[in-house]
């Protein structure tokens, strides 16, 4: 194998409002090469969600010994709570040949990053707009003026973070389908990075004076 069909990681960072998960999902439907890290977290699930599924459930003292025992990649505390990459999760997606895409938040996308480097590719997902953001946020209708506040101020800070990232994409409302075919098309090309090409090219030319 070579790094054009390794698994790569992606990390996916993308404030609340933006669509992410569901252009992660659409992604799926157009490209099965990928899989999503399932987090850990200290958070309760949210209605709907499923162990495993959206996240390992965890209590703080739960994760603090995953922690001590070298079992996390990266994690932060968001709003109180502890969320961190599972390195088994990433062992289990490369080791099948996968890439991994990890939808996680701005503070840990800087920690593996630093970890892995090349391997690693960085994506900002949002919306068009700061308007559009605070209209997606608003339309949930579940919380009050002050929480809606705070969680716009924290969107705006993460959107801030773009210039961090390797690649920024728009989700245009109602277009997330165009969006996974971006995201398609970045998870594509880093593929064929000529550093990852060596050993293709080797085949086919002799030795290389590349990657
Ligand atoms: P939520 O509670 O809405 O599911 O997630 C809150 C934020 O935490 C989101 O921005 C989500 O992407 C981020 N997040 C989820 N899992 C992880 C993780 O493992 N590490 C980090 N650093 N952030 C995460």
């Amino acid at each position: 194998m070579t790094g054009r069909d390794h698994g790569l990681v992606f990390v996916v960072s993308g404030p609340s409002g933006s669509g992410k998960g569901t252009v992660i999902g659409e992604l799926g439907k157009i490209y099965s090469k990928t899989d999503v890290a399932v987090s850990a977290t200290s958070r309760k699930p949210r209605e709907g969600e499923k162990e495993g599924v959206n996240y390992f459930y965890k209590t703080r003292k739960q994760f603090e010994k995953l922690l001590r025992e070298g079992e996390i990649l990266e994690h932060t505390e968001y709003n109180g709570n502890y969320y961190g990459t599972l390195k088994s999760e990433v062992k289990r997606i490369t080791d099948e040949g996968n890439d991994v895409i990890l939808e996680i938040e701005v503070d840990g996308c800087s920690q593996v990053k630093k970890l892995l480097g090349d391997a690693c590719v960085t994506v900002m997902l949002t919306a068009p707009s700061r308007e559009e953001l605070e209209r997606r946020l608003r339309n949930r209708g579940t919380e009050t003026e002050e929480e809606i506040q705070k969680r716009l101020e924290r969107a705006l800070f993460e959107v801030s973070r773009t210039p961090y990232y390797d690649y920024l994409l728009i989700n245009e409302t109602g277009r997330a389908d165009e969006c996974a075919g971006d995201l398609l098309a970045v998870i594509r090309a880093e593929h064929l990075r000529t550093v990852r090409s060596r050993e293709v090219y080797e085949e086919g030319y002799g030795p290389a004076d590349i990657g």
